[in-house]
């Protein structure tokens, strides 16, 4: 059938799909790229159903737009994923056009149709001086070529074309003659563009697996063919990455593809090199260092069938895995996995629907499950497969906990209490590592006026600077603008400011005050931009560090066969923010930073100062408790109505007039709680209130927080209400954010 009506995701911010005419003798399918007329502009757009031979009746008989140009001859996206794309905007409530958006990488979802194409690899030329000189070589060679001879002979390796050129000056006319006379090689070869194909790789075996891992592996490898979603929870050092392998190994043998997700795969390069090693050339390593071109290229791969395995943050959940066998969500509980902009997706609860969509299991990992699948193994939603014990019966760490109530310093800015400076230097002087762990930044939390009581706020945020001496600046975690330090305070004009609170640099600082002879090194978001970070790691793991401090980013799974000491600063730091989930996070940091201890033949030791020792987060994550904490964690959620136990909507609303935005918020609360009357108190709406941080970047900030028993009931007072909230609607200057299932509340 040629022409018609099809319904196409535009990529604008806007609610619905929209209906186009195919012009007669123009043939697409769903899953065809578009252009279109969008008021005066021409987009692509995604085919996402049609064509019908009638127009809609939603048209109401307006003459539909014509399709300008069908880009593709044969769909770039199949039904499945366009099935996901639209349970995602249904589901968030997110316009369609960024949901399908999702399925394309960049070169395809941005640009215009005549610079679509298939990009090849980059094409990469070397030069290699030949071993046995040909025929010709006895022939007088001029002083150029003499030169470049003797320049490859010394160079290491074979250098690309490029560089011999640089290094010499010779053109290309001097090395095709080098060529001629059979006295160097240029070799051609095709660079896909892959910075994780520098890492290390070398080839290797599986280990025997425990009767723990071999027993998870068969329930899984049992489970292929069809959906069933897993939980597998495993302590920290059960060896979760094992099982992994071995069951993406199973779903290859029967010719299958796997997705694997992991939290931030920067911080991770340690497992891609372990993935690689084993699965070799099948796997496509998806990363926010590749190019578009690149991604272009891997996009197209992993389609085409070459690499069927993806390993990626959340967003390797769209990549198109053919015959997709299997997922692998690691460290399940990771709060990255959701996007912060719209539309504002969950990736594990995503690899949950594309395993049902697709008829593959899904194992959802983590030493510390958070509390939302844990309630769904008691609803029978998930089943739990359990490592209980580290690999080659390696003991779990011992942690012992510094009451700091009580306790001894051994500097008077109190960072670091006697017994943790001794077992640090005893562990030093016994040629092993140390982890200290603080998740804050920067040197001091902020500059207080003691003359005056002033906080040096940031001018577009409504949180203090925190102070970075190394850098000499105060610098915004929020909007990271920065200033120099003022000699006096700009309230009072007096001399008063002192530093209050301390963060990793002060850690630090400390640190080497207190053990001069200390090789120290420091991890965080200061530290770790571009390669600084996989440098670090391997710094640290080659023995040139003794002592590693760092934020959250320590805590991130990393295998460290030589620190048997972590030490944690300050463990109650999370448990101030505004946020039920706080003392869940709380546990997570703590369980995953004890599990940094002891991962080889020697046993670890934890310290964890406090001054909270009987919270029950610090108490349980003391003994490694996973279910201890959440048998104390769940009956809270459910007498507190959070989730697990309900569903929660937040709309959150900015703009730069602080009236306008409050007016907005009032005024979406009263319709949204109109919509929830008929529920008779099972869908709550929370009063308009500022958002904790009030203004950030110039915009202040209002929420509008749903709380609902049901889920149906919860997404149908916000249909009902959705002209309410849409673009523009609410007040001039104020835009309106829904997020579903919300992790921040900020
Ligand atoms: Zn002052
Ligand atoms: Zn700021």
């Amino acid at each position: 059938m040629t022409g018609g009506y099809v319904q196409v995701a535009v990529p604008v911010p806007v609610d619905g799909l929209f209906t186009y005419r195919l012009p007669d003798g123009v043939d697409a399918a769903p899953g065809c790229r578009v252009q279109v007329p969008f008021g005066p502009r021409r987009l692509v757009g995604l085919i996402v159903a049609g064509p019908d031979p009638e127009p809609p009746p939603a048209l109401g008989g307006r003459a539909a737009r014509a399709v300008t140009q069908v880009i593709d001859a044969t769909p770039v996206v199949d039904g499945q994923a366009l099935r996901l794309a639209g349970w995602i905007s249904d589901y968030y409530m997110a316009p369609p056009g960024e949901c399908y958006g999702l399925l394309l990488p960049p070169r395809l979802a941005n640009t215009a149709p005549h610079e679509v194409g298939v990009p090849r690899a980059r094409i990469e030329e070397r030069v290699r001086l030949l071993p046995a000189p040909g025929p010709a070589a006895a022939e007088r060679l001029g002083p150029r070529m003499e030169a470049a001879l003797a320049w490859l002979d010394a160079a290491p390796g074979a250098p690309t074309v490029d560089e011999v050129r640089a290094a010499t000056g010779i053109g290309r006319d001097v090395l095709r003659r080098l060529v001629d006379r059979g006295l160097v090689a240029v070799e051609s070869r095709a660079v896909h563009r892959d910075p994780f194909e520098a890492l290390e790789a070398p080839p290797d075996t599986a280990p025997a697996l425990t009767a723990a891992q071999s027993a998870a592996v068969a329930t899984v490898r049992g489970a292929l063919g069809g959906y069933r979603g897993f939980l597998l929870h495993g302590v920290t050092g059960s060896g979760k990455t094992e099982v992994y392998l071995a069951i993406i190994e199973a779903a290859l043998a029967q010719g299958k593809g796997a997705l694997v997700l992991v939290p931030e795969i920067a911080l991770t390069p340690q497992l891609v090199a372990r993935f690689r090693s084993r699965l070799g050339e099948c796997i496509a390593v998806q990363h926010s260092g590749l190019d578009p071109e690149a991604r272009h290229e891997q996009w197209r791969r992993v389609a085409a069938g070459e690499l069927p395995v993806v390993i990626g943050a959340r967003s390797a959940l769209f990549a198109p895995v053919q015959n997709l066998g299997l997922i692998v969500v690691d460290e399940e509980h990771e709060a990255s996995f959701k996007q912060d902009t719209s539309p504002r997706y969950h990736a594990r609860d995503l690899a949950l629907v594309r395993g049902n969509l697709e008829g593959a299991p899904v194992v959802l990992g983590s030493a510390t499950p958070s509390a939302e699948s844990w309630a769904n193994v008691e609803r029978g939603k998930l089943e739990r497969i359990s490592l209980s014990a580290r690999v080659m019966d390696r003991p779990m760490p011992v942690v012992e906990v510094v009451d700091l109530r009580s306790a001894a310093y051994a500097d008077p800015e109190r960072l670091f209490s006697t017994v943790l400076l001794d077992v640090v230097r005893q562990t030093i002087a016994a040629r092993e590592q140390v982890i200290l762990f603080l998740n804050r930044r920067g040197f001091a939390s902020f500059l207080l006026c003691q003359e005056c009581g002033a906080k040096l706020d940031c001018t577009a945020c409504s949180v203090t600077y925190t102070w970075h001496r190394h850098r000499g600046r105060l610098v915004c975690h929020l909007c990271d603008e920065s200033r120099p330090r003022p000699a006096v305070c700009p309230e009072c004009r007096r001399d008063g400011l002192i530093e209050v609170g301390f963060g990793t640099e002060q850690v630090e600082a400390r640190l080497a005050e207190l053990i001069p002879d200390a090789r120290i090194a420091r991890m965080d978001r200061d530290t770790t931009r571009g390669r600084a970070l996989e440098r670090l790691l391997a710094r640290f793991r080659g023995g040139e560090v003794d002592v590693l401090i760092g934020t959250q980013m320590v805590a991130k799974g990393h295998d460290f066969p030589n620190v048997t000491l972590v030490g944690v600063l300050l463990a109650e730091l999370g448990l101030g923010f505004p946020d039920f989930r706080a003392s869940e996070r709380t546990f997570q940091l703590m369980t995953q930073i004890a599990g940094r201890a002891g991962r080889a033949d020697k046993p670890g030791r934890v310290l964890v100062q406090t001054y909270l020792p009987e919270q029950y987060a610090i108490r349980h994550a003391v003994h490694h408790d996973t279910l201890a904490f959440l048998a104390e964690e769940l009956p809270l959620r459910v007498a507190r109505r959070f989730p697990p136990a309900t569903h929660l909507a937040l709309f959150r609303l900015s703009g730069k007039d602080p009236a306008h935005v409050g007016q907005g918020a009032t005024a979406l609360a009263r319709a949204l709680t109109s919509a929830a009357l008929p529920y008779q108190g099972r869908v709550r709406v929370m009063p308009a209130q500022p958002a904790p941080i009030e203004r950030v970047k110039h915009r202040w900030r209002f929420q509008v927080l749903v709380n609902a028993d049901h889920r149906g009931a919860l997404h149908q007072v916000l249909t009902d209400t959705r002209a309410e909230w849409g673009e523009g609607r609410l007040a001039p200057g104020v835009t309106v954010g829904l997020d579903i299932d919300p992790l921040t509340f900020l």
